[in-house]
């Protein structure tokens, strides 16, 4: 038995997509290609709800218009179908868009199975998990779609950003041999005869690069092997990383506060309908972000009550009611004590705090930077302090032996940054794919 594949309606040049271009088209004869959304095939009257990547129009074939073979095949339809129509574009005056389409062709190019195991139309009140089964589907629905266009839009301006300002993007390894920060967990991988890890953050390529190169950004996936129980952690992220030399911490908080103000506008001026889809209105952040110590911090949260000492870590409740108490959309903690750092956070005169900064945006952190440690002999002092053996970080220090700049850099989680901005409650909501400690599927 042979397959053969055949589009004669769907050739690309022909199409015209649902979005604008439609409208453009009355009385015009256009054809389209879509996913059925709903059919109703009434006595006198069929309707075909068609829905492509521009939104949903409506195809109406009275039986008086269509030709026979069109009505026959509409009346065969299941929702997801794929579909290609040639019609007529008229006007409507019951449609949603003002506009239908009279179908005097349709093709069909792929039939869904019955029953769908998940309908996209409804998923508002679906399980996540069954969702997260059933992606290929969820991601029709309305809010998986709005929210992954978002995160394209977050991304999208994130490169277009860091281009226009002249950094260099790089393309650091995931598949590394030693721990970058020692300590936090690493997934280990058999490598041929040798054992190797899943990065768990670009740092050393990532400051290599900006020692050679002065400003450069990436996007890559890392790597936490912790048993994360939160909605607010996975084992596998996406970061949106940058690093440059001859800034100081300072220096690249500004950088990324007029990023996250830029982003948040241009996910506002672009993804409106997206937004509306989620009832999420994007509130601007507004420049410069507040800057609080970590300090401050702890004495704000303890004269509300919750118990935290300094020289701890906030808990993501803590976060959370640190931002009402700050009440800003966006905040710094900065000034962090060197213990809750990695080794190569920049120590400040003090002696007891370092040049590290979070930046917490809607109640949660969305991202963490420091001034990083240029000089090697200070590298090993902090490396010993911590209870590192500098042997085993031997070809990060010796990274900076040939001419190293200060330098500065951070790294936003592009899930968190996606799930705040889209206004989810749970990570994975904000994720195409997530892998967490009980999910490596789909
Ligand atoms: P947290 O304290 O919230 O667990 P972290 O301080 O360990 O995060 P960093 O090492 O600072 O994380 O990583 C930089 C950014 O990457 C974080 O600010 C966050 O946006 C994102 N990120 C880190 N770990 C995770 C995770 N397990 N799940 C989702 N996003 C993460
Ligand atoms: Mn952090």
């Amino acid at each position: 038995m042979s397959i053969v594949a055949e589009h004669g309606l769907s050739s690309r040049l022909k199409r015209t997509h649902l979005t604008s271009q439609l409208g453009e088209s009355l009385n015009n004869e256009v054809v389209l290609a879509g996913w059925v959304h709903d059919v109703r095939v009434l006595g006198g009257i069929s309707f075909l709800l068609l829905r492509d990547m521009g939104g949903i129009v409506q195809v109406t074939a009275p039986k008086t218009k269509a030709p026979a073979e069109v009505l026959k095949e509409i009346g065969s339809l299941h929702q997801e179908d794929v579909v290609c129509v040639r019609g007529t574009v008229v006007t409507s005056k019951i449609a949603r868009r003002g506009i239908e389409v009279i179908p005097n062709a349709i093709e069909v190019v792929s039939r869904a199975e019955t029953p769908l195991p998940l309908d996209p139309r409804g998923v508002q009140n679906t399980l996540l998990e069954t969702r997260l089964n059933w992606r290929v589907l969820d991601f029709r629905s309305e809010e998986s779609n709005a929210i992954f266009k978002i995160q394209s839009r977050i991304l999208q301006s994130f490169r277009e950003f860091f281009s226009q300002r002249h950094y260099v993007e790089i393309q650091p390894p995931v598949i590394i041999a030693s721990a970058s920060e020692g300590g936090a967990e690493l997934f280990s991988l058999k490598y041929f005869e040798k054992e190797a890890y899943l990065a768990q953050s670009p740092q050393l390529y990532k400051q290599m690069c900006a020692i050679s190169f002065e400003k450069v950004f990436t996007v890559l996936p890392i790597f936490r092997a912790e048993k994360f129980e939160q909605p607010t952690h996975l084992n596998e992220i996406r970061q949106m990383d940058i690093e440059e030399s001859f800034a100081t911490d300072a220096e690249v908080m500004k950088v990324l506060e007029e990023f996250l103000a830029d982003c948040v506008k241009s996910v506002s001026e672009h993804c409106g309908e997206d937004l509306k889809r989620l009832g999420q209105s994007l509130e601007p952040v507004h420049l410069p972000v507040t800057r609080i110590s970590y300090s401050q911090a702890v004495e704000m949260l303890q004269k509300n009550g919750e118990e935290i000492e300094y020289g701890m870590d906030f808990s993501k409740t803590q976060e959370k009611k640190l931002a009402s108490l700050v009440g800003k959309n966006a905040f710094f903690m900065v000034d962090w004590p060197m213990e809750l750092k990695a080794f190569y956070a920049m120590p400040n005169a003090d002696g007891k705090t370092c040049r590290a900064f979070d930046l917490i945006y809607n109640g949660l952190e969305i991202s963490s930077g420091t001034q990083r440690i240029h000089i090697p002999n200070l590298l090993i002092e902090r490396l010993k302090a911590k209870d590192l053996n500098p042997d085993n970080f031997k070809s990060y220090i010796d990274a900076f032996r040939y001419g190293a700049p200060y330098h500065s850099g951070w790294s936003i989680g592009l899930e968190r940054l996606t799930m705040k901005m889209t206004g989810r409650e749970n990570i994975r909501d904000a994720t195409m794919f997530p892998r967490d400690r009980n999910r490596i599927t789909p």
